[in-house]
């Protein structure tokens, strides 16, 4: 029978991009597939911290074998931020881009140490133990938008070693290099030791 495991996510695009990397050797449920629609708490001051949080409370009220996951960008000269306050970075309920970019870009403003790195944790729980895994792409915070693919920060970030933007590279091109394929394939690996 197909291993069942559960995704903390109801993100399409996260759960279409493992289940394609998976194939059907391990058949992965999102959260609507559990019918858990609880507000998760994310309230830890890491990736790792939040990522666990939300893998374990899966764990504690459902009994399943579960993995989560938790990205944030981190820029060298704001000492990490925004990092696990990516998505609010700007304030409100957060996940307004515009309102991210904008504030990071003033944040950055007459520096010139552009460095930053995006960096997602996944922690994975499988019969009741934990194991952690990471993805870091590094690379330089733009003075301006460029592009229009993607989502969050993609149109200031361009990679290291590439001369477009996350967003002018689209997902295909992303999706090979990103701080997100970079952990997923590292548990796609351990699970299919
Ligand atoms: P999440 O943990 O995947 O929800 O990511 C948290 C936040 O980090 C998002 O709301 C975005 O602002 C930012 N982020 C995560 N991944 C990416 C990416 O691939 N490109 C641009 N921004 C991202």
């Amino acid at each position: 029978m197909k291993k069942n495991l559960v995704f903390a996510t109801n993100n399409a695009h996260k759960l279409e991009e493992i289940r394609a990397i998976l194939g059907d050797k391990i058949n992965i449920l999102s959260l609507n597939d559990i019918d858990c629609h609880a507000d998760i708490p994310e309230t830890a001051d890491t990736l790792e911290g939040n990522a666990r949080l939300k893998a374990e409370y899966i764990y504690q009220n459902y009994g399943m074998d579960c993995f989560a996951d938790d990205t944030g960008l981190e820029v060298e000269a704001l000492n990490g931020a925004p990092g696990i306050y990516s998505a609010r970075y700007a304030g409100g309920a957060g996940h307004d881009s515009e309102a991210n970019m904008r504030k990071l870009l003033s944040e950055l403003e007459g520096k010139t140490n552009r460095k930053a790195q995006f960096r997602t944790a996944i922690c994975l729980i499988e019969g009741g133990e934990e194991h952690l895994f990471e993805g870091i792409v590094h690379g330089t915070i733009l003075q301006e938008r460029r592009g229009t693919a993607g989502f969050g920060y993609d149109p200031i970030f361009q990679p290291e070693g590439y001369t477009e933007t996350f967003a002018e590279m689209g997902n295909e091109e992303k999706n090979k290099i990103s701080h997100r394929a970079r952990a997923v394939q590292k548990l796609v690996e351990y699970l299919n030791q």
